[in-house]
């Protein structure tokens, strides 16, 4: 067996943290987009028991710790079916680190090919089940699309499509720490809360001005000062024409929202002097 499969990026329109759970985790409500920037998942049988992961980034780790490897072996855990020895290749595209969930869209990915091969009669829930035992944004990635989440992120809710936009995705080189920002959270202190609720209603409405207006993140609230890269890149996209702009997940990426194709490939050519990795994109939906 030999299969390819594009784990898509991920962007957040909306992030709200409602608040901290007994169990240290925290209640997110967030409305999420996969856009068509993606890694390249092959997976193949091998002869030798276990998963090996090769990845084109000499850092990822490339046996157990790697999130795809962790969701390959969940799977054959999860559904008692034998675990064959699989050859994962991970050719990346999307930036590590970055709040674009790019390892749990890896592991989803891994997720859909083995349903695929190997149980399709499976349930996606289950699957989604199965993503939740790998990581909070797992679940999302195995279904992607624009989906409202939910608890730690696997109460999953479809929502309409994203109309048709640009979007222009820039990626600082600074580096956020994603515990830190949790930790500088007091979800009574945080002064807006993104209008989720009225996002919904602009996406059923097909309505982009709506929902660009209502683009909110409140990790935005608590960045520190010193991540000023991110409202350089913020304020950037705006000069440049976005409707909209805000940071994705625990960042430190930025995206700017555009209706027309033609001003967002100026914007992107333009960025690229301000910052390294500026990524052009659409909306995507993964096959399932
Ligand atoms: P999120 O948006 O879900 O918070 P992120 O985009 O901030 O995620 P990732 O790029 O998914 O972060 O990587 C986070 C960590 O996971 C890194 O420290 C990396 O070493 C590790 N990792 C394990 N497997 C992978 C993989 N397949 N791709 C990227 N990172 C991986």
């Amino acid at each position: 067996m030999t299969c390819t499969e594009s784990a898509y990026a991920k962007l957040n329109l909306a992030l709200d943290i409602l608040g901290r759970r007994p169990d240290g985790y925290h209640d997110m409500r967030m409305v999420m987009q996969s856009i068509d920037l993606a890694d390249r998942v092959t997976i193949s049988s091998q002869a030798e028991p276990g998963v090996s992961v090769n990845t084109d980034l000499p850092y990822l780790p490339r046996g157990e710790g790697n999130i795809a490897a962790k969701a390959a072996a969940r799977f054959f855990e999860e559904t008692g079916l034998p675990f064959p020895g699989l050859a994962i290749d991970i050719q990346k595209q999307i930036p590590v680190c970055a709040g674009m969930a790019g390892g749990s869209s890896d592991g989803a990915a891994v997720l859909r090919v083995l349903r695929r091969a190997c149980a399709p009669e499976m349930a996606l829930e289950r699957l989604e089940e199965i993503g939740a035992l790998v990581g909070s944004d797992v679940p999302y990635c195995v279904r992607g699309g624009t989906v409202l989440a939910e608890g730690r992120g696997e109460r999953l809710s479809e929502l309409p499509p994203l109309p048709p936009c640009w979007l222009v995705v820039c990626k600082p080189s600074c580096s956020v720490s994603t515990p830190e920002l949790f930790a500088q959270v007091r979800v009574k202190k945080l002064r807006c809360h993104p209008d989720v609720t009225g996002m919904t209603a602009a996406l059923e409405q097909g309505d982009l001005e709506g929902i660009a207006r209502r683009l909110y993140n409140v990790f935005e609230d608590v960045l520190p000062r010193r991540y000023i890269q991110v409202f350089e890149m913020k304020s950037a996209l705006l000069e440049h024409g976005a409707m909209a702009a805000s940071m994705t997940g625990s960042g430190p990426a930025v995206f700017g929202i555009f209706r027309d194709e033609e001003p967002a490939a100026q914007a992107a050519e333009a960025l690229q002097a301000q910052c390294a990795s500026v990524f052009f994109c659409r909306p995507a939906q993964p096959q399932l």
